[in-house]
């Protein structure tokens, strides 16, 4: 199993990113109380650090592939999960620009549409799309989330 750090390594290798081009990433065991189980990685309002959870199902993937930076699919798509939660820290909230910007990047990497791993991320992009207009019908449920913890998927 690899490191971590190699798996963060890798996926900065696929985006031709260095670590200092981008907002400090912190790793976490598990998400924090108030972010969703579910989260592969998370940011805080007001705080340029991009967090990401090495349980996730495909940061484990990552770890576990059989040569170093070998799972390609997962590691583009933590590669991807990265630009998200960079596009948050620089640029707020919203999470459509965010997913379209993970999903571009996707597709830079390799992984068109119809792929496994741009499926992946746009499932995702659906979920949270829904989640999210389900809460607009809601309107004190969404002030209550955005004043309450100030976390980004
Ligand atoms: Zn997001």
């Amino acid at each position: 199993m690899w490191s971590a750090e190699t798996v963060v390594a890798c996926a900065l290798a696929l985006l031709t990113r260095s670590a200092a081009s981008l907002p400090p990433i912190e790793l976490v065991d598990v998400p924090p109380a108030d972010v969703s189980t579910q989260a592969d990685a998370f940011v805080r309002v007001g705080e340029p650090r991009i967090y990401l959870v090495t349980s996730s199902d495909v940061f484990r993937r990552a770890q576990a592939s059989k040569y170093r930076c070998g799972d390609l699919d997962a590691h583009r798509i933590l590669a991807s999960v990265i630009v998200h939660e960079e596009w948050h820290v620089k640029h707020g909230r919203d999470e459509v620009e965010a997913y379209n910007a993970q999903l571009m990047t996707l597709q830079l990497l390799g992984a068109r549409p119809g792929s496994p791993a741009y499926t992946a991320v746009w499932r995702s992009a659906r979920a949270a799309l829904a989640r999210r207009k389900a809460t607009e019908r809601a309107p004190k449920l969404v002030a209550k989330e955005t004043d309450g913890n100030g976390v980004a998927p």
